[in-house]
């Protein structure tokens, strides 16, 4: 699995505890649960932040997209740092750019987000994507079929159809994403490499250590032994 887009913490990342019914579920934490719900618990239950080079890689990313600013130009109304919700489907945050584009049913909105590194072999970026999509249909009642990745390696936009598949999923990761938080309980270990590697929480979670159930008494037990 390739590394994840670290979201910055200041703005996204460590927002209020979310185990309560009313909150809404944070759409930075659906992401952090694909990449691994672990992660996920230690960000959002255990409200545990760490910073690798990829995080502030992201972070420096998404800096110039961190402000909220509307321009028009071209008949294309954009808005950057645009807070997001969707109360029916609990879920809220912050889009880093959003565009309006004039069609004849008046402005449509389309989500564009910054990704440091390229596109990868899990679908945590454009759940994220689809789940702002779902926010901008419910706050402007129209229709947002489609948005974009744009990814810092390739330095290109990556369209994404906002199809039934990825809404069902997004719907479904909401769905377990909040079971995680509102259960306050964090899951087991589970180590692989490539995931583990890339992880910025990587030394708070200590997969190897924990994995697989093992008990952490009798290691600190055999090494205090020897
Ligand atoms: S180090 Fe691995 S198991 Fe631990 S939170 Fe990160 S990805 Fe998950």
């Amino acid at each position: 699995m390739a590394e994840i887009d670290q979201e910055k913490p200041s703005v996204k990342a460590l927002e209020p505890p979310l185990s309560s019914e009313n909150t809404p579920v944070m759409i930075s934490a659906l992401q952090h649960y694909i990449y691994c719900p672990r992660r996920c618990a230690l960000i959002h239950i255990e409200r545990i932040w760490s910073e690798n080079r990829f995080t502030a890689e992201g972070r420096l990313l998404h800096d110039k997209a961190n402000q909220l600013t509307v321009e028009k130009r071209k008949g294309v109304r954009t808005v950057t740092a645009m807070p997001l919700e969707n109360e029916a489907l609990g879920i809220a945050g912050v889009a880093d750019v959003v565009e309006f584009h004039a069609t004849a049913q008046g402005e449509q909105p389309y989500p564009v987000e910054y990704k440091r590194g390229k596109p990868k072999e899990h679908r945590a970026d454009e759940v994220q994507l689809c789940a702002q999509a779902l926010c901008l249909e419910e706050m402007s009642g129209k229709p947002c079929p489609e948005g974009a990745l744009y990814y810092g390696k390739t330095r290109r936009r990556q369209v994404v159809l906002f199809d039934e598949l990825l809404r069902a999923l997004t719907r479904q990761v909401i769905t377990d994403t909040r079971a995680l938080i509102d259960s306050g309980k964090t899951p087991p270990a589970q180590y692989e490499a490539k995931r583990c590697d890339a992880c910025s929480l990587v030394d708070d979670c200590q997969p190897k250590l924990l994995a697989h159930g093992r008990n952490v008494n009798a290691w600190l037990q055999k090494t205090l032994r020897e």
